[in-house]
């Protein structure tokens, strides 16, 4: 059910509550002979248990950061899980990470005036031992390589700010609404020749800047990476050794950048804990029902478990996890003894490049080879509504078989594109397809996605819809139990690829690539 903005909207559902209408208007009007999809319909909408255990991994367990003991967590987390349904569970380990923990941040102005800012620590970034303390000062425009060296000379002590400001943190669509179209250009134009600026700023201190910046003294680096949105900022890893790294609010980072470029002489006070925790082990969760008549075949549901660590990674990927854990409790309610295996992945490392899924399929090419099928899900919350047979020709009948057999409540928000062109990255799925099997992504396309909760300091429990994510789960569990099923084994003929423009001919297979399965390898 999509809620409707407008505040009337609300107000008429409320009145309706008040006069004891009946609230419950999910239709029921899923029409099939079959009893299995019946009753994961029940399990999966009426039964749900999504709210429960999306609380759990978000709020109690938290960010998931790889080599984190958040991740950690949350892997012993699904294991007892899945013990407790009674379903065969294993952590498996594929290699190693850089162990590191987030302790409390504490940022504040400290002058012209005291403010606290709204600050990030960015991942693997030093800690800083107590309070530290340090004026602020920017990366200037160099005219000379000299002048590059003059100013390095400067900074010892220093707390540098390493990023652009933007002209404004808006966001752009309620900018279009409001302001005049020269505004608008103007403020875009801005923003460009601010980022020009910057690229150059930079390039000038070498192909690392930041360990320019702490090699010359620098004790703090400060940047902001805004996601385009009112309050979102995407939080990513550090690149320094000793030099602290935090990310900035839009505004605060605005702020203290005026204050630095109007010789207002800002000052900033950080505390920061962290812990190193040298190498830590890296696993995937793998859970599995075993086929009872091909049990070399296998039909594989796939979420990445990891997350970047500036919310709690709600919608990436704490609903595609949640959507295949309760995808896994319908199966095994509603289809204990499948005809193939299924199977469940939830990688680690998926965030420092599909690690967990391409080092499980790199180990385990008797199972690649004999996939019927792999789901996975990684993008965010709302109805997923699109599939692509990722060029992958004659197992698009299979494909619209499976969903044709899906009640309409699910089915009439999904487009299929058959065979599709091919996506050339994005999620797990490619960890499998890059081999030629069945690997397909459950889609949601919706656009704030990117801007507001992706990689995002906003990325929290409140933005699951979980109408959404019950139909997603019960979408899962069905195709898996389909494929399961399905007489044919699905084939892996394949389609032409649309032509690559750079050589004018089909674009090539894409490709398997090494897992990266140690820190810095
Ligand atoms: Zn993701």
């Amino acid at each position: 059910m999509r809620t409707t903005n407008h505040p009337l909207g609300w107000l008429a559902l409320s009145v309706l509550i008040l006069a004891g209408l009946p609230t419950a208007v999910q239709s029921q009007t899923f029409r099939t002979d079959d009893p299995v999809l019946r009753q994961m319909w029940v399990e999966g909408m009426e039964n749900s248990q999504t709210e429960e255990m999306a609380q759990v991994l978000m709020d109690s367990i938290g960010p998931r950061l790889s080599g984190s003991p958040g991740f950690d967590a949350a892997a012993d987390w699904l294991v007892s899980v899945y013990d407790e349904w009674g379903v065969e569970v294993r952590r498996e380990e594929y290699g190693t990470w850089r162990g590191w923990r987030q302790g409390a941040l504490h940022v504040d102005l400290t002058s012209p005036r005291i403010q606290t800012l709204e600050a990030k620590l960015l991942a693997w970034s030093p800690g800083t031992n107590g309070f530290l303390e340090g004026d602020v000062v920017v990366i200037p425009s160099f005219s000379s390589e000299a002048d590059v060296e003059e100013w390095l000379s400067s900074i010892e002590g220093k707390i540098v700010l390493a990023s652009h400001a933007e002209p404004t943190c808006r966001e752009p669509q309620a900018l279009e609404r409001l302001a005049r179209d020269a505004t608008v250009d103007g403020l875009r134009q801005e923003r460009e020749d601010r980022m020009r600026s910057w690229a150059d700023r930079l390039g000038a201190l070498g192909d690392h800047p930041h360990r320019a910046l702490e090699e010359a003294g620098a004790v703090g680096i400060i940047t902001s990476r805004w996601s385009g949105g009112w309050g979102v900022n995407k939080i990513f890893s550090a690149s320094t050794e000793e030099a602290v790294s935090i990310d900035l609010s839009c505004e605060d980072y605005g702020l203290v950048s005026r204050l630095a470029e109007n010789e207002q002489s800002p000052s900033i006070r950080i505390h920061a804990e962290t812990e190193e925790l040298g190498t830590v082990p890296m696993h995937n969760v793998m859970a599995e029902i075993p086929g009872t008549e091909l049990p070399d075949e296998y039909v594989l549901l796939s979420a990445h478990l990891d997350s970047w660590h500036g919310a709690t990674g709600a919608t990436d990927n704490g609903t595609g996890t949640i959507t295949m854990l309760e995808a896994m409790r319908i199966l095994k309610e509603a289809y204990p003894n499948p005809r193939r295996t299924i199977l469940v992945g939830h990688w680690g490392g998926e965030e420092q490049g599909l690690i967990g899924s391409r080092a499980y399929a790199e180990d385990n090419p008797e199972v690649v080879e004999n996939l019927q099928a792999v789901f996975n899900q990684d993008n965010g919350t709302w109805r997923v509504d699109y599939i692509q047979a990722q060029g992958l020709l004659g197992a698009s009948a299979n494909l619209a078989r499976w969903v044709a057999q899906l009640p309409t409540e699910i089915s009439e928000h999904i487009e299929l594109d058959l065979p599709g062109p091919q996506e050339v990255g994005g999620s797990d799925h490619v960890a499998f397809l890059c081999y030629g099997a069945p690997g397909w992504r459950l889609q949601s396309h919706y656009p704030d996605y990117r801007q507001y909760t992706w990689h995002t300091n906003r990325d929290t429990y409140d933005k699951i819809i979980f109408d959404d994510l019950e139909n997603n789960a019960t979408l899962a569990a069905m195709l898996a139990y389909l494929a399961s099923e399905d007489p044919d084994r699905v084939p892996r003929d394949r389609a032409v690829l649309p032509t690559d423009p750079r050589t004018g001919e089909p674009r090539d297979w894409i490709p398997c690539r090494d897992p990266v399965r140690s820190w810095g390898r």
